[in-house]
């Protein structure tokens, strides 16, 4: 618990209302989208900036720890605060404070949710191109502290690719501006570095942000599969053409009948495996690359192409593909999402490994990934009220992503580290470059009160931690 004279003070920054500090209130805020939890000692929502950098200035002075959260939709466990003080909650911070369409420009608060740019923006043909499958919900600041990807991240890239400059709060108070709205900066790239640092650095308070042209046509197939190794290769192939689809995505048979029985968009029940494949641009490139597409995924054994006939089709099959997670709420009281990349020739195989895991350890684990950037999410099925199932859930999580590693991937791909993959970090970095990372990360926050325990081992140093298996860091990139 808090000092009851540190209370009133925030109540003095940011007003009676938006200080959070009940039992029954701080239980909303102990989760995210991952499976841990811990309670914050005090939840605030400033409203400006100029709050933020007050908030920080006295938790300083009274030595309390900093965690920033955005919507804690996250999957590592990133908005958790693991080791109590104040969580500063950007919500109430959520205006578009620019938007410049002539320079393809937006400038924003960190509490946007990350589908309201776009919808800002639509109807003079732009848009924002990074979209989590979360993109209703998660928020901006978010985005950049996770560097966030999701389907379209195989043409457009991750977060780091269309934000420009930011604002941030240091953990002393000070302010700083990286960046800015041209392209290219001159110095270091504090914005690259920042952005995906899980808020371990600094409060992201603005955010510069490109935005894109709609293109002339989208279109939007669905290939359906007996085999979920056919679909797999089909990924490979695709490439193979020289066809780069802004999305391929990914869904098994378990995933299928769950996405299918929740939101009736049309997926077959029946199948092992569907990719759903999307491709934008000029028109006559477009129709030419569907029928090459069609092609590649009949070589491969597909058993029915289609493509969604209209807009409402479309929209359908990405809702099924968008509430999946949702889906599988209805179906099983927990689930853990892992988050693993594999080189994308190596899909079929590691989902061979997964479903050998899931005989393994006795749980249903169903798969819904970016195929197209190697990008795995099994999705474990389990019970959190068995607490020997959840150890067995983690201990089977944990052994996919040691298999992603062997075979030249990541523990990885847009959900960060948080403090749930943190203890695999020496699996992925050798010693020297992963002192380097803390080394960074003490610059910005020397007295590690901004988001402890997060995306580095919590071992009395960094490189006392025990690697997991005995092959230990990766090297070889
Ligand atoms: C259904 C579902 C689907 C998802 N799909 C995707 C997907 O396709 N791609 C993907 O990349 N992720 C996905 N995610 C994960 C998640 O949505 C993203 O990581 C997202 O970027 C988190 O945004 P948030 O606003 O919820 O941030 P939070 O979870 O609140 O916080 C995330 C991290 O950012 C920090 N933080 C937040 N705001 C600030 C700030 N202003 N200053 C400093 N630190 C801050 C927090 O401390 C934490 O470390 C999905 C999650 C769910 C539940």
């Amino acid at each position: 618990m808090l000092p009851a004279e540190v209370i009133k003070e925030l109540r003095k920054i940011v007003g009676e209302r938006a200080v959070l500090d009940q039992p029954h209130d701080l239980m909303l805020y102990e989760y995210d989208g991952s499976v841990d939890k811990a309670q914050p000692e005090c939840v605030v929502l400033p409203s400006n900036a100029r709050q933020v950098v007050a908030i920080v200035k006295l938790a300083r002075q009274y030595n309390l720890n900093l965690v920033g959260r955005g919507a804690g939709t996250g999957l590592s466990g990133g908005a958790i605060a693991r080791a109590g003080g104040i969580m500063i909650g950007f919500a109430r911070m959520n205006r578009i404070l620019e938007i410049d369409l002539d320079n393809e420009r937006a400038v924003v608060e960190p509490g946007v949710v990350n589908l309201d740019l776009t919808l800002a923006v639509q109807g003079q043909g732009y848009f924002y191109a990074p979209d989590p499958s979360s993109q209703r919900a998660c928020t901006i600041g978010g985005n950049v502290c996770e560097n966030a990807g999701g389907p379209h991240t195989l043409a457009y890239g991750v977060t780091t690719n269309h934000v420009l400059g930011l604002e941030a709060v240091l953990p002393d108070g000070m302010v700083i501006q990286t960046g800015g709205k041209e392209l290219d900066h001159s110095g270091f790239d504090l914005t690259g570095l920042l952005t995906g640092s899980e808020g371990t650095m600094a409060l992201v308070t603005k955010v510069v942000v490109r935005l894109m042209r709609k293109p002339e046509l989208v279109k939007t197939l669905l290939a359906i599969y007996e085999e979920p190794e056919d679909a797999a290769s089909t990924v490979a192939d695709i490439t193979a053409r020289q066809i780069t689809p802004v999305a391929i995505e990914m869904l098994d048979g378990v995933m299928l009948r769950m996405v299918e029985e929740a939101t009736h968009a049309g997926y077959p029940m029946d199948a092992s495996a569907v990719l759903l494949i999307e491709l934008e641009g000029l028109r006559e490139a477009v129709e030419a690359q569907v029928i090459e597409i069609d092609e590649v995924c009949r070589l491969n054994r597909a058993r029915e192409v289609r493509v969604a006939r209209n807009e409402q089709e479309r929209e359908l099959l990405w809702k099924g593909r968008k509430n999946a997670f949702g889906a599988v709420g209805r179906v099983s009281p927990s689930y853990y999402v892992q988050d693993g990349v594999v080189p994308r020739t190596r899909i079929a195989d590691t989902l061979r490994f997964i479903y050998r895991v899931s005989d393994k350890y006795g749980l249903t684990i169903s798969n819904i990934f970016h195929a197209g950037d190697g990008n795995m999410h099994p999705i474990i099925l389990f019970n959190h009220h068995r607490p020997e199932e959840m150890e067995r859930t983690k201990q089977a999580g944990g052994e996919i992503l040691e298999y992603c590693i062997s075979v030249g991937g990541s523990i990885t791909g847009e959900h960060g580290v948080g403090m749930e993959k943190n203890e695999m970090m020496p699996l992925l970095f050798p010693p020297a470059s992963l002192e380097m990372i803390s080394r960074l990360k003490n610059i910005f926050n020397p007295d590690n009160r901004l988001n402890p325990g997060k995306l580095l081992p919590t071992g009395k140093g960094c490189l006392e931690v025990r690697p997991m298996v005995s092959a230990g860091a990766r090297t070889d990139w």
